[in-house]
């Protein structure tokens, strides 16, 4: 299945660089992942994500509604849905997913070999905390959590299609764009 993956370290610019290629690449549709964390201001629900209880997501489990799922940042959960895919599919679109290093990994296998993934590195965790402050208005209480989790991120991203390096915006967008249409046109 063709598809495109974006990774990388938390605050490192993955849904930036999505929303700037959905609104160039009508190709693409982004697949909205399942999460219990709340919204933050400026996201919509079931356009951003889609925001489940905790019992919701137990249940969704439960009856394996999940491609995969994880337990992240202050122990909330993020998933992929079938479901998700499968309305995809049905708009015969190239899905355009973000999610961590390990979803990636393991989506990309499902995937199989027309699943093209790309790593965003960011320049430096110093960098990577100064992006995650400006994100969110307060502190977010993850942060050391989010920084300690990129070291680890950024030992695999040899394991990816391809590394973008995310220093300057206008570029990194510039690189990921030469790739797409090489890849999907
Ligand atoms: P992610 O989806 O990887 O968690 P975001 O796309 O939300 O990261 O980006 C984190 C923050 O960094 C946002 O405030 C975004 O505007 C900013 N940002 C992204 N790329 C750059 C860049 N190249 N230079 C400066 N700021 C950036
Ligand atoms: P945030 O809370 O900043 O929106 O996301 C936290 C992390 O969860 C990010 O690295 C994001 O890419 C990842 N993520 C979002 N959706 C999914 C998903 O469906 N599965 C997995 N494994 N990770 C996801």
């Amino acid at each position: 299945m063709k598809a495109l993956l974006l990774t990388g370290p938390s605050g490192s610019g993955k849904t930036t660089l999505a929303q700037l290629i959905l609104e160039k690449y009508p190709q693409f549709v982004f697949s909205v992942s399942a999460t219990t964390r709340s919204p933050r201001p400026n996201e919509v629900p079931g356009k951003d994500y889609y925001f489940l209880t905790e019992a919701e997501f137990d249940q969704e489990i439960e009856r394996n509604g999940f491609v995969e799922w994880e337990r992240l940042y202050s122990g909330y959960r993020y998933g992929t849905l079938y479901r998700e895919l499968e309305r995809i599919q049905a708009l015969s679109q190239v899905p355009l997913f973000v999610k961590d290093v390990k979803g990636t990994l393991n989506l990309q296998k499902k995937l199989g070999e027309g699943a093209i993934s790309v790593f965003v590195l960011p320049p430096s965790l110093q960098v990577l905390r100064e992006r995650l402050l400006q994100r969110s208005p307060e502190p977010p209480a993850d942060l050391e959590e989010r920084l300690a989790r990129a070291e680890f991120e950024i030992q695999l991203a040899p394991a990816f299609s391809f590394l973008l390096y995310n220093d300057d915006l206008d570029k990194a967008l510039r690189r990921l764009e030469h790739l797409i249409q090489r890849h999907f046109s």
